[in-house]
């Protein structure tokens, strides 16, 4: 049974380790990453690196050094702006803060394990030709407009081609 952190209920502006339900990973699609202003703890505005997700429900992050160094380990790129569509999957932990033992919100450093079903037939992702199956899926996303698996893939690229080879009569057509 999943219970509710009261901090939940006061609706902080940003994502923290009240997020998460104990024991489980929050995975979430990070949309876009950079340098932004925000209000810290002690209400003073701040500038730092925020991260915002594609899930609508999720708050954007305040992404410290060591988040930020994991996120690069899953993105396997330093540079924010190719952050975008990464998954990144977030636990809790316990960490010392001035004297005190708090939950601080941590990246995992490395990609969540999930499955990633391709939008054709059904079946997980599988990595193929050096491509993990969360890269296949955006590659092919980008290029056929839907996930897809190695298998369906191929077989759109050929579809494609067909249409493609019957492409000029049609434009012929349209004169
Ligand atoms: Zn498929």
């Amino acid at each position: 049974m999943s219970k509710t952190h009261w901090k939940k209920l006061n609706n902080p502006d940003y994502l923290g380790a009240y997020a998460l339900n104990p024991g489980e990973d929050l995975i979430l699609t990070i949309e876009r990453a950079g340098k932004e202003a925000f209000t810290g703890t002690s209400g003073k505005k701040e500038d730092g690196l925020l991260i915002h997700f594609r899930e609508s429900d999720a708050k954007p992050m305040i992404c410290n050094s060591t988040n930020a160094k994991a996120i690069t380990k899953v993105a396997g790129t330093p540079y924010v702006e190719d952050w975008k569509g990464v998954r990144i999957a977030l636990y809790s932990q316990e960490v010392s803060a001035f004297g005190e033992t708090v939950d601080a919100l941590r990246v995992r450093p490395f990609p969540p394990k999930e499955d990633i079903l391709c939008a054709e037939c059904g079946s997980p992702i599988k990595a193929t030709c050096g491509k993990s199956p969360r890269q296949l899926a955006a590659y092919t996303e980008e290029k056929y407009g839907k996930e897809l698996c190695a298998d369906c893939a191929t077989r759109v690229a050929q579809q494609e081609k067909a249409e493609e080879a019957e492409g000029p009569v049609n434009e012929n057509d349209e004169d």
